[in-house]
């Protein structure tokens, strides 16, 4: 049985003990306000306008003030209470009795018994009635505190509810299922979610009340309660704010709202983002347990907040740096093919004074004029190795797949190879595994890794040689070919090692007069295997050599034998 049964019940059972024309259960709503919670009414007019004040000067406002009962013989002769003798005399009531009700010394409301006769109430009714309203006064309390109970429980499913749902939803929908609840669970009219966006308040998640409806202008980010939550980082509770002399303006300035509450949403480093709000059109007090828990759904509501924030401005960041990436790559391309231009004159003019095309030259001019060819044509293979880096970096490479035999690859690179190595006195092995399959990758930059490879071998080799082995690894599954070039050159420091691959990074303690460089062959290296789905290894030992292993996938099911 709920409470309001609870109430009629014992109004059913009081009349066959003390008669009456009208029964009426006031319970207190705030500290200053109560409203009829049940009545009983065996009167031929209709009900008594209902939510007296206290403060307004009625009978049952002084009961409640004073916590101590009234008899009233007859209203025509009693002119102690002239609102509520107004009152009842338009219904025709003459005399009445109230008790305070009081459990644990606290006081919960009004038992009101009225009569259409005079002098109906005295001494043994208040007798008759006082255990009664104990019981009354007890029965409402209990229900008070399950009604609390259940609300914490309810508020608790909320509680978690947020917690799944900050991963999944976004912002706006999640504050507004939050609101939403809460106006189910602590049964308010209206509940929003108020941000401060550049020093104004933004309204989130409006629920009970056209969100447009609710825009803060009347009391605004400079004033207000939620501005008092905002300074103060604690919660604001009004249980009535229109005060009950408020003119029909300050009615209006607060959109008719009575009962407000307001906790705070603190970002992790506690500062105060935006306040959680609920209001009710009635006047309402707001139990610390019920502040408790808005403030844990504040505590949710803030990390949403702040998640959503963080994200756009990750968001916003990675867009201005993709922005600041394709502009740098648009003007080093750019750059790029102005130099290039000049610079194939500047080499084409240099072979043919070179060979004389211009009149005969001196040893001396002869001399000069290698040089500047000499540092040209590393000055375009530097132009070169920039725009193929800056191509592969935007994605730009388009892939030819064909399949191949490992031979094809390994011979044309022999021929290339060979006399570079002899012309330093270094041997050249190619090692070819047997019964290797065919292979289907772009061979145009596979060539275009191994020639990196193999040129850095024979740069960076004084004496013995350089191996080029092709294999298969059989301990990954798929299986997967693998293509090694060795040398027994200066090798690489431990130290320089996890760098060998960034663009222009080149090996500390190397004599660049003896082996100079731009350090972007291996980023390019580095680059295309990735592009053909593959890894690079190296593993180097300073004084003895290197070797660089690049693995490539195998198509699934690999066709004959290419040996
Ligand atoms: P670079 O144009 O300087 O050779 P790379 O990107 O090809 O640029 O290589 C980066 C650095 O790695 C080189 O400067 C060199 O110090 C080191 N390196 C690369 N390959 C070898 C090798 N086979 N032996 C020794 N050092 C090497």
């Amino acid at each position: 049985m709920n409470l309001s049964d609870i109430c009629l019940t014992l109004c059913r059972e009081i009349h066959k003990l003390v008669p009456y024309d009208r029964a009426a259960i006031n319970l207190a709503d705030t500290a200053e306000q109560f409203a009829v919670y049940a009545e009983e009414s065996r009167l031929p007019a209709p009900a008594i306008p209902q939510g007296f004040s206290t403060v307004m000067g009625t009978a049952t406002g002084w009961v409640m003030r004073n916590a101590e009962s009234v008899i009233c013989e007859d209203i025509l002769n009693d002119d102690r209470f002239p609102l509520t003798h107004q009152r009842y005399r338009s219904v025709g009531i003459r005399s009445y009795i109230m008790l305070p009700l009081i459990a644990e010394q606290e006081l919960l409301g009004v038992l009101n018994l009225g009569s259409l006769v005079p002098k109906r109430f005295g001494r043994k009714e208040l007798e008759l009635l006082t255990p009664i309203a104990d019981i009354l006064a007890l029965a409402v309390q209990n229900s008070r505190r399950y009604e609390e109970s259940r609300n914490r429980e309810e508020m608790q499913k909320v509680l978690k509810e947020l917690s799944q749902d900050i991963a999944v939803l976004d912002v706006d929908t999640l504050l507004q299922k939050l609101t939403e609840k809460i106006r189910d669970v602590l049964k308010v009219d209206v509940s929003d979610v108020r941000l401060i966006v550049n020093g104004e308040w933004r309204s989130l998640g409006v629920s009970g009340t056209e969100p447009g409806s609710l825009q803060p202008t009347a009391y605004g980010a400079g004033r207000g309660l939620s501005r008092s939550v905002l300074q103060s980082g604690q919660p604001v509770t009004v249980s009535d704010m229109i005060p009950a002399d408020a003119s029909t303006a300050q009615r209006q300035t607060r959109h008719g709202f009575r009962g407000y509450a307001g906790v705070p949403l603190l970002s992790r480093n506690g500062d105060v983002i935006g306040v959680l709000r609920v209001l009710t059109y009635r006047a309402r007090q707001f139990s610390q347990d019920e502040i408790g828990s808005l403030q844990q759904l504040a505590g949710g509501a803030a990390i949403a907040v702040e998640n959503a924030r963080l994200f756009e401005e990750v968001r916003r960041k990675s867009a201005e740096l993709e922005n600041a990436f394709k502009l740098k790559t648009d003007f080093l391309n750019t750059m790029a093919h102005e130099l290039r231009t000049p610079l194939n004159v500047v080499i084409g003019t240099q072979q043919l004074l070179q060979e004389g095309a211009y009149g005969k030259l001196g040893d001396q001019q002869q001399k000069a004029l290698s040089r500047i060819g000499r540092y040209a044509r590393e000055l375009l293979e530097l132009i070169n190795e920039i725009l193929g880096l800056m191509r592969l970096e935007a994605k730009k490479v388009p892939l030819h797949p064909e399949e191949f035999a490992v031979r094809d690859v390994t011979d044309d690179l022999e021929l290339s190879f060979e006399p570079l190595a002899r012309e330093k006195g270094l041997r050249l092995e190619i090692t070819v595994a047997r019964g290797l399959p065919r292979v289907t990758t772009d061979r145009l930059r596979l060539r275009e890794i191994l020639e990196n490879l193999l040129a850095n071998a024979v740069k960076y080799t004084e004496t013995g040689g350089i191996e080029l082995r092709v294999g298969i690894e059989n301990a990954r599954r798929p299986k997967r070919i693998v293509w090694s070039v060795a040398d027994t050159g200066i090798g690489i420091r431990n130290s320089d090692l996890p760098r060998i691959f960034e663009p222009f990074y080149m090996a500390e303690g190397v004599d660049r007069r003896k082996y100079p460089g731009s350090g972007l062959g291996l980023s390019i290296v580095k680059k295309l295997v990735e592009l053909l789905d593959g890894e690079i290894e190296v593993e180097s030992e300073p004084g003895r050599g290197s070797t660089f292993t690049v693995s490539l996938p195998l198509p699934p099911k690999s066709k004959a034998s290419c040996r």
